[in-house]
């Protein structure tokens, strides 16, 4: 047990998905190799990362410690919203016009996963933001600021349209969507790995200037990206108060009433958020703000107090009492200005992560930007923090 949470619920429902249970898996590295490109962590930046080194012709080897996505990457919600974690209109006070360039580039890259992986993982159903959460009273300033977002969409030409009905107040953004997100990253992975020597179980215990050394094998090669969000500062502790470690919770529920949420779903702020799929079985997860300094760890472990809140959660989301079947957490990296950090942190060695909760689709722009600084020289775009 974990508090009180049965410890065999403690996995990603995402993971019952055939396509993900089936994943055949792939091999351990088994010995010294080169290449002129290394990435480090195959979820879905690592991944985005070595489809653009494969299109430019590269050689290269990708190393995941685990399976897969096995961290936030196959762990989320499966939102892929336009934008960063911060708000646009926030984004754009803090940032600049820089912050709608970012918009593009997410928006930009949900049209290529689609392409890329078919409309049956990529799901464009837009998403609503709600001031509040369903059956509550919206905190005032939440729905103030739904206003203010909406303005600054449509001050640059961004579709929204004001929500209302079952669930409440709030906005849809019709351009998002919506997958499982292991499925995106073992589709990518099952679509690359003909072309990339790519390998799980496969931990970077060194990662220096031209080598990236494993357990089984050292790794030569001209450029290292290390696409780690979560633990980022464990895997180069240089990273050290650039980035900081949370922990984010969700579980998943049998199936209740089918289009309850027509669409992904966040409320309060975007702190809570659902998904639904075609059976009814509802994925669930936030409150991180609730229990902001117990969610300060390296710990991947569901606990008692963050999923106690989300099946309270998951009943308002599903307006009807839920059995839960599945409870998961993961690590993603914050920073201090909300901007996700691309930077090189020695010869040869570009890190990105830090995408503040937010990076399924942010993840794949900064990896671009890595693969630009590293091979090209290109200064990486201002809203990435360099
Ligand atoms: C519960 C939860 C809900 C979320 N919901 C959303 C959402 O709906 N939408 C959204 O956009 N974002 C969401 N996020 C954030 C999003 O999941 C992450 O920002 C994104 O998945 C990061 O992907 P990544 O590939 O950059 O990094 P990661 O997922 O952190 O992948 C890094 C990979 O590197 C591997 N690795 C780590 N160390 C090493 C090492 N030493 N050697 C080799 N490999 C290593 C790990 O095993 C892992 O597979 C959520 C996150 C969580 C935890």
């Amino acid at each position: 047990m974990i508090g009180t949470v049965p410890i065999d619920m403690s996995r990603p429902a995402w993971d019952d998905d055939s396509a993900v249970s089936g994943w055949r898996g792939l091999p351990t590295l088994d010995g010294d190799c080169a290449a002129d490109v290394c990435v480090v962590g195959l979820g879905g930046s690592g991944l985005a990362a070595v489809a653009d080194l494969l299109g430019r012709g590269l050689d290269v080897v990708g190393i995941d410690a685990g399976r897969v996505a096995a961290g936030a990457a196959g762990r989320n919600g499966g939102f892929l919203l336009g934008g960063p974690a911060t708000f646009l209109h926030i984004a754009l006070s803090m940032w600049g016009p820089c912050a709608v360039d970012l918009y593009r580039a997410t928006l930009a890259e949900i049209d290529s996963l689609e392409a890329l992986l078919g409309s049956s993982v990529v799901r464009r159903t837009g998403s609503i933001r709600l001031a509040g959460i369903p059956d509550t009273q919206a905190d005032p300033a939440d729905v103030r600021d739904c206003a203010d977002l909406t303005k600054c969409l449509r001050e640059n030409n961004i579709a929204v349209e004001e929500y209302s009905g079952e669930l409440g107040h709030g906005i849809f953004l019709p351009d998002d969507a919506v997958m499982n997100p292991a499925r995106r990253a073992v589709g990518m992975a099952a679509a690359l790995a003909g072309r990339a020597r790519l390998h799980e179980y496969t931990p970077a215990v060194g990662i220096e200037p031209g080598a990236v050394t494993t357990p089984t094998g050292v790794i030569r090669c001209d450029l290292i990206l290390v696409a780690v969000d979560g633990r980022l500062e464990c895997v180069l502790p240089q990273l050290d108060g650039r980035v900081r470690t949370a922990r984010l919770q969700m579980l998943a529920t049998d199936p209740v009433a089918p289009g309850r949420l027509p669409c992904p779903v966040y409320g309060r702020w975007g702190y809570d958020y659902a998904q639904q799929d075609a059976s009814g079985r509802m994925y669930v997860g936030g409150g991180r703000d609730l229990f902001a300094e117990e969610e300060w760890t390296f710990s991947g472990e569901p606990t008692a107090r963050v999923q106690n809140y989300l099946g309270s959660l998951a009943e308002l989301f599903a307006g009807e009492p839920v059995s839960v079947n599945a409870r998961w957490a993961a690590s993603v990296g914050f920073t201090a200005d909300g901007r996700p950090l691309c930077c090189y942190v020695d010869d040869g060695v570009i890190a990105f992560g830090g995408y503040n909760g937010t990076g399924n689709l942010v993840g794949p722009v900064a990896a671009r930007a890595a693969v630009a600084l590293g091979l090209d020289a290109i200064e990486v775009p201002k809203y990435l923090s360099s």
